[in-house]
């Protein structure tokens, strides 16, 4: 099994459910004794890097603030096993970029964004954007854009998947801005990755989110 430091993200054998938002957990994290989805212990903003090229694996976890490892249960083998790693977007195209040569980076990249692209709803995302200008007008549009793009990417298993319908739903961007604010203007990520848990660091962090989103919210100033 992974070392106690790793955040450990379980791939399940069958089918299962999340014990809070209900939804399907594809992935899962196994906390209070219940599963819960990606989205609901704030890790849904990580991709999934299959186990297979180790240097990559390697630069892609030193690179991100926050990772974990997924393992599945082999029947055969009757134990846990490591799949891959769960890795920042970012981080994950720096360290491509770092194994690769420049040119075959390059088209890497380029078929990324272009897979992006073609799954993202690029309306969808402009209208949440300005949701979330009007309802955070302190939040910098850069920012504003950044949470719309990712929540309303498709298939992202992100509060922005049941786009059409919730899209637009205030308390779902709500809960994509939080999110947001959690990893990056908080200590959470650094408290996860130190093995506390999630429940436990979300309530440490509670203090900073909150002051982050009053300076946010209406009738505060802009802070940029
Ligand atoms: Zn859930």
């Amino acid at each position: 099994m992974p070392p106690e430091n790793e955040l450990v993200v379980i791939w399940p054998v069958k089918d299962r459910t999340c014990g809070i938002c209900h939804g399907p957990a594809e992935l899962l994290v196994m906390a209070d004794g219940k599963p819960h989805c990606l989205s609901c212990v704030d890790l849904d903003h990580l991709v999934y890097l299959p186990a297979g090229d180790a240097a990559l694996t390697r630069r892609a976890k030193k690179g991100s603030g926050l990772s974990a490892v997924v393992v599945r249960f082999s029947r055969s083998r009757k134990r846990y096993e490591r799949q891959g790693v769960l890795v920042e977007a970012d981080a994950l195209a720096a360290a491509e970029e770092q194994c690769l040569g420049d040119e075959e980076a390059r088209l890497r990249r380029r078929e990324r964004d272009r897979e992006r692209r073609a799954s993202a709803d690029l309306e969808l995302q402009a209208r949440m954007a300005e949701r979330i200008g009007q309802l955070f007008p302190g939040c910098p549009p850069k920012r504003a854009e950044a949470i719309a793009r990712h929540t309303g990417e498709r298939g992202s298993g992100r509060v922005g998947r049941s786009a059409a319908g919730r899209a637009l739903d205030d308390e779902a961007l709500r809960r994509a801005v939080v999110a947001s604010v959690r990893h990056q203007d908080t200590e959470y990520d650094t408290l996860l990755m130190a093995g506390v848990s999630w429940a436990e660091a979300r309530e440490r962090i509670r203090p900073a989110v909150d002051h982050v989103i009053a300076s946010w919210s209406a009738g505060a100033q802009r802070v940029l």
